[in-house]
């Protein structure tokens, strides 16, 4: 498969884990749950349907052949998602665009898909800042180590730090 977009969803239903999803979309007759991904109520990233199977969770626009499906489980159009929910969809959102080349404009919620007459993944799950936050270049990590009243007592660790071989600047606030 080749996949040019990432589709997500909510499952609109306070499930008590993927297995639960799963159970219910093989009770449909479908082969396997329809999702690539699901991002259970701790943030667990549960593998749903192998990326190597057509997805089954967006009829419209043809996404079913084009996009992997990761849906969060609960109903976010009643409920914000968690904050480890929301964590692991940045993560792994980021992740599968990197690994699958799929540019940020085509990470889409499913009611932004052409055709589709749905709410999916929830008013509460803020597309336009998922992706906000996926289209920066790159995360930094900042370490603070210190806040001196006399700037020479600044310097000489900055210098340390830098005889160290760390990167290390002075800021005044
Ligand atoms: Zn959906």
């Amino acid at each position: 498969m080749k996949w040019t977009h990432l589709i997500i969803h909510h499952t609109g239903t306070e499930e008590k884990d993927a297995r639960q999803v799963r159970e219910y979309h093989r009770r449909l007759g479908w082969r396997d749950i329809g999702y690539h991904y699901v991002i259970e109520r701790d943030g667990r990233v549960v593998p749903g349907r192998p990326p190597s199977m057509r997805g089954a969770h967006c009829l419209a626009g043809g996404m079913n052949h084009k996009a992997l499906g990761v849906a969060v489980i609960g109903n976010l159009e009643a409920r914000p998602p968690r904050p480890e929910q929301l964590a692991a969809l940045q993560e792994l959102a980021a992740r599968l665009m990197a690994e699958y080349r799929i540019p940020v404009a085509q990470v889409l919620g499913h009611r932004e898909v052409p055709g589709a007459a749905t709410a999916c993944p929830g008013r509460f799950l803020d597309l336009g800042r998922l992706r906000a936050v996926l289209a920066r270049p790159e995360i930094l990590y900042l370490v603070q180590v210190g806040a001196f009243r006399e700037r020479d007592r600044a310097e000489q660790l900055a210098s340390e730090l830098r005889e160290q071989g760390f990167d290390s600047w002075i800021a005044v606030r």
